[in-house]
């Protein structure tokens, strides 16, 4: 996967610095290129194309209806969603699709100088140019079971809208290639389990998340902005009135309030216990002014399209190929492209082993 991106144009670095970065504007780059090369070699790219439908005969996938009404025919469909295609899972769910719900977490991002970031891991030698932007790891058992750790840490980095729907506010992290804006930020979320939190139903968690992002969007006064809180009055649990030295980043802005009502009481409960846990390890982590912006809930997809081990089709759909990370089998970009080639390889075998005629020869061509 990595030399796949270093052709198609990402920084040779990335081959063996043990935290590879590409950056986002650079990456749109490079799947540009990606795409001129599948395009090159006769495949074909559908913008604005979404699947609506699927055509099932006995068990068997035989082709996918698009929003326009055309009908795709194919007995070999990868289905590679990505973790936010909630009226996809649902017509998946009531095409009898087996799917079933799988853990995710649910949090804040939060904000830090990076400087302060710097001083605190690399002592020192902070700003030292071949050491760049200093990043961290955190993992806390809060006492009510749950685990809160950092998720997506950005170094340099902001704070960035991600919802995909009206009248919904989350916020996901990203870091351009030189890493060097003002502040630190990372999520800081809690463990969601299934079986503990919502069991029995496969789309419960997709339920949650849109209520979370409903009531963010309420609380960032129904205008996308997010609601905010500063760490020293969350842990105190009184409302923030005042920015102190961070700024967020956070655009179109961030509305200082009372983070507590955004995430279910155990989410709130641990992430209190917490961020003084993390201010032990990182000096200042729990500094007053530090800016928690609400709210994280995408860290990885709510369900898993459940694929047979072997084949790596739908447990009960012939011809279905869930892939990535809205199939529930990866949570980044490396272990998405990683599925994406295991899948490809699985679709190859299984071509070859029915003797598609039709399609066997390309199969054998691309292989
Ligand atoms: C702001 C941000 C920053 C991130 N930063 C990082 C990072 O630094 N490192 C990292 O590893 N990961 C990062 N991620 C996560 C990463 O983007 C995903 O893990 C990865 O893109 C998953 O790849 P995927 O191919 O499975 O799904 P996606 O990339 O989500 O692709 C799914 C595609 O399917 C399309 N689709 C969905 N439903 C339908 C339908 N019904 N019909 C047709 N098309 C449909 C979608 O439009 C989308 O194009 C970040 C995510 C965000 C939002």
């Amino acid at each position: 996967v990595m030399h796949e991106f270093v052709r198609a144009g990402a920084p040779e670095e990335i081959l063996y610095v043990s935290k590879p970065h590409i950056g986002t504007f650079r990456l749109t780059g490079v799947v540009a290129a990606m795409r001129e090369e599948i395009i090159a070699l006769g495949g074909e790219v559908r913008f604005e194309s979404k699947v609506t439908d699927l055509v099932i005969n006995d068990g068997q996938l035989e082709g996918v209806v698009l929003a326009s009404g055309e009908t795709l025919h194919s007995r070999h469909v990868v289905l590679a969603l990505g973790h936010s295609s909630r009226d996809t899972f649902r017509m998946l769910h009531r095409q009898g699709v087996y799917i079933e719900a799988k853990p995710f977490a649910v949090g804040f991002r939060i904000e830090h100088p990076q400087g302060m970031i710097d001083q605190a891991r690399l002592g020192k030698y902070a700003g030292h140019p071949e050491l760049g932007a200093a990043d961290y790891k955190l993992v806390h058992h809060a006492r009510n079971g749950r685990a809160v750790y950092s998720f997506c840490m950005c170094p340099g980095g902001t704070v960035v809208a991600a919802t995909s729907e009206p009248g919904r506010v989350v916020t996901n992290g990203m870091s351009q290639y030189s890493r060097n804006e003002r502040n630190a930020n990372s999520g800081i979320v809690v463990g969601i389990n299934p079986e503990q939190d919502f069991p029995g139903d496969p789309l419960a968690g997709v339920e949650l998340q849109e209520r979370l992002e409903s009531r963010a969007y309420e609380l960032g006064g129904s205008d996308y902005s997010a609601p905010g809180q500063l760490v020293g009055d969350f842990i105190r649990g009184v409302p923030s009135t005042e920015f102190g030295e961070v700024e967020p980043s956070y655009k179109p802005g961030v509305r200082l309030g009372d983070l507590a009502p955004s995430l279910p009481a155990y989410a709130i409960e641990a992430i209190r216990e917490a961020l003084p846990a993390f201010g032990k390890q990182i000096r200042g982590f729990d500094r007053h002014d530090a800016i928690l912006t609400g709210i994280e809930t995408r860290t990885s997809s709510p369900v898993r399209i459940t694929r047979d081990n072997e084949t790596l089709q739908s447990l009960n759909l012939r011809g279905l190929y869930p892939a990535g990370e809205g199939a529930g089998y990866a949570g980044g970009i490396l272990s998405a492209g990683v599925d994406g080639i295991k899948v490809a390889e699985a679709l190859a075998k299984a071509m070859l082993a029915e003797g598609d005629a039709q399609d066997a020869p390309l199969v054998r061509a691309a292989g």
